[in-house]
Parts: structure tokens; C-alpha cells; sequence
């Protein structure tokens, strides 16, 4: 089958999240094919993305034949290069990735095969997720039995907030649950150290994104400093070009691609590999979500996947219509079609 037209549009959401990046600033992209084929996908980059994908992307990419996983890989590395003059990461690659999304949609629903099994013979039943956020009494409710909570610097009064609540997490979800932080960035060299040795007792799994992606090299450091606990982040990071860095300075025990940002399930793919490689673990930024859920159950990544449930009684817009949720803190693909996905059209 061809390509007989793509679009991106981006959503009118209407529940407001309090934060600067409302919904991470999602796209939905659409392509149809000469076989009346329709695909979605998912992407980031808000209305800058919307203008790569109907501006440039949609132009050059109509007429080419979408028929194998090698189809889409080879049409990635086209899209990859023409951007180049203004891609290689950021928006342009969220673009790509809504466009990468909606392409194996397309491919899955003519073949009626979910994604996971275009990629694998070999599918997981279920994942295990992990909770983000800061409502520990609802999730341990829900059945979840890993927490990862925001944690921000403001000073050495933060060293004993951080406690508590890991405290009060590792009470509520017992021994053996899994108990993390993602700090955004907002810790530095001397904070890590200070709040790792302050919370040596409670058994942290991992610290996130301590530092900005662009300090690699010192992420490395504190990674050595801080065993046992796992060095996490990657949330921030773009193809397999930009995860080769991660690699070579050994920043991280785990990666955690968002495959809606960092180029699709095709980028996905290739940054798997390449953490094997490197001997580390693949835990996708959002990975409960059906793109990153895919990706989990096809391949080498940890069987663990981010949820964001909020806090009880919050409100959100319910974009995806058959994403499956999590049942006592463990999620499954469905076996539908493509992502098995479809938008609420009424908000698009
Ligand atoms: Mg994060």
C-alpha cells in the first residue's frame, strides 16, 4: 500500500493539567492509504510538530509504499535526513515519532496484527507498572507495588522531605516494592550525594533525571558514587544518535526513551539493541502507554511500565479510546489491530 496523505493536528484538550507543558504538548497524526487504510499515531512537539508533519513531512512523503517493518525503517532514516537542517532532536524527532507511530498503526491494521506482534513472534502476557506521582495511599489501593515520586531541590530542607515521603512510600507498598525519584533535574553534584546518604536506609531503586542531559558525563560520576542504587533518565534524549552519548559515557543503569518523542518504535528498536550492548536496561518514559507498551512486550526492554494515574477523584481528557488500563498493577496489550487505539474524534 502508499502513503495518499498525512496529518498532524493537536488536540483541544479541554481539562487544564497545572503545569507549563499541559500534556506534554501531544499531537495525533493521521495517515491514509490507497487501500483506504487509516493509521494513527502519537507525538510531541505541540503545534511547532503540527507544522513539520503538514508542512514538510506530508509533501514528500505521499506515493511512498508502506508494506514491511523495513518499509517504515527506511522511510524514518528519509525523514531523519531531510530534517536534518533543523531536526537531529527536539521537536523535528517528536514530529518523526508521531508519523513513525502512525505508520505502524497503518501496518498493523493491514496485516490485523498489533504492533508488538509486527516487531515479535514472541509477545509478553503482562508487564508489571510502576506508579508515578504523589497519592501512595491510592496507588497501594489500586493494587501497584512501585512508586516513583517528584522530588524538587529547594534547599537542605528538601533532604528531609525526600525522606518522609520515601519513608512513607516503602511503609505502604512493603519490602519488596519498588520505591524511586525523579527529581527533574533540579538536583545537583552536592544534593545527590546529600539525599543519597540520607536515604541509604530506605533502599531507593532509582534516582531520574538528577542532572540536565547535557551534563552526561558528571550523571556518570554520581552513577559510580551511588551504587547500588540505578542512575534513570534519557526522558530528554533523541534517537539512536543521541543515545549512542548516553552509552559511551556509561551516564545510566537505566534508559527510558519516550517513544511518542524520541523517534517512534523505529528508534525504540534500535536504542534497545544498543542498551543491550551497552548492559543496560530499557524502561520507557510513559511505557504503560500502548506505544511504549509495545515496544516493552516485543522486546529486551525490563518488563516495567510507567503509569501516570494522578490522584484519586482527578480529572483528565480521555484522548485514546482502548488503551488498556492497569488491573491490580499489571497491564497487557490488547490483541487488537495496529496500537488497537483509536482518538476521540471530538476533541481533535
Ligand atoms: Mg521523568
Amino acid at each position: 500500500m502508499k502513503i495518499t496523505s498525512i496529518s498532524a493536528v493537536y488536540p483541544k484538550y479541554k481539562h487544564t493539567v497545572p503545569s507549563w507543558r499541559t500534556h506534554l504538548w501531544q499531537i495525533v497524526v493521521r495517515v491514509e492509504t490507497d487501500t483506504g487504510q487509516i493509521g494513527w499515531g502519537y507525538g510531541g512537539g505541540g503545534k511547532a510538530a503540527v507544522e513539520i508533519v503538514n508542512g514538510h513531512f506530508a509533501e514528500i512523503l505521499v506515493g511512498k509504499s508502506v508494506n514491511s517493518v523495513s518499509d517504515i525503517s527506511n522511510i524514518w532514516d528519509f525523514l531523519y535526513t531531510e530534517s536534518i537542517p533543523y531536526g537531529r532532536k527536539g521537536v523535528a524527532i517528536m514530529a518523526l515519532s508521531g508519523v513513525d507511530l502512525a505508520l505502524f498503526d497503518t501496518l498493523g491494521k493491514a496485516e490485523n496484527k498489533p504492533v508488538a506482534k509486527l516487531i515479535s513472534d514472541s509477545v509478553r502476557r503482562q508487564t508489571r507498572c510502576y506508579a508515578t506521582g504523589s497519592d501512595t495511599d491510592y496507588y497501594a489501593e489500586l493494587g501497584y507495588t512501585a512508586q516513583k515520586m517528584p522530588h524538587r531541590w529547594t534547599g537542605d530542607e528538601s533532604i528531609e522531605q525526600a525522606v518522609t515521603v520515601a519513608e512513607k512510600t516503602r511503609e505502604a507498598l512493603g519490602p519488596n516494592a519498588e520505591v524511586m525519584f525523579d527529581v527533574y533535574m533540579s538536583w545537583d553534584t552536592e544534593a545527590t550525594l546529600k539525599i543519597h546518604d540520607a536515604l541509604k536506609h530506605v533502599g531507593i531503586h532509582w534516582y531520574e533525571d538528577v542532572l540536565t542531559p547535557d551534563d552526561l558525563r558528571e550523571i556518570g560520576n554520581l552513577r559510580r558514587k551511588i551504587r547500588p542504587v540505578n542512575m534513570a533518565g534519557g526522558e530528554h534524549e533523541f534517537t539512536a544518535h543521541g543515545f549512542a552519548e548516553i552509552a559511551r559515557v556509561q551516564a545510566y543503569d537505566i534508559w527510558q526513551p519516550d517513544i511518542t518523542w524520541c523517534g517512534g518504535i523505529t528508534a525504540g528498536l534500535r536504542i534497545v539493541e544498543m542498551a543491550k550492548a551497552a548492559k543496560a536496561e530499557v524502561v520507557p518514559h510513559r511505557g504503560g502507554e500502548p506505544w511504549g507498551l509495545h515496544l516493552i512486550a516485543a522486546t529486551d526492554c525490563a518488563n516495567f511500565a510507567e503509569l501516570l494515574p494522578g490522584v484519586r477523584g482527578d480529572g483528565t481528557d480521555y484522548l485514546w479510546k482502548g488503551a488498556p488500563s492497569a488491573d491490580n498493577g499489571y497491564i497487557s496489550i490488547r490483541d487488537t489491530p495496529g496500537f488497537g487505539v483509536e482518538p476521540n474524534e471530538e476533541i481533535l
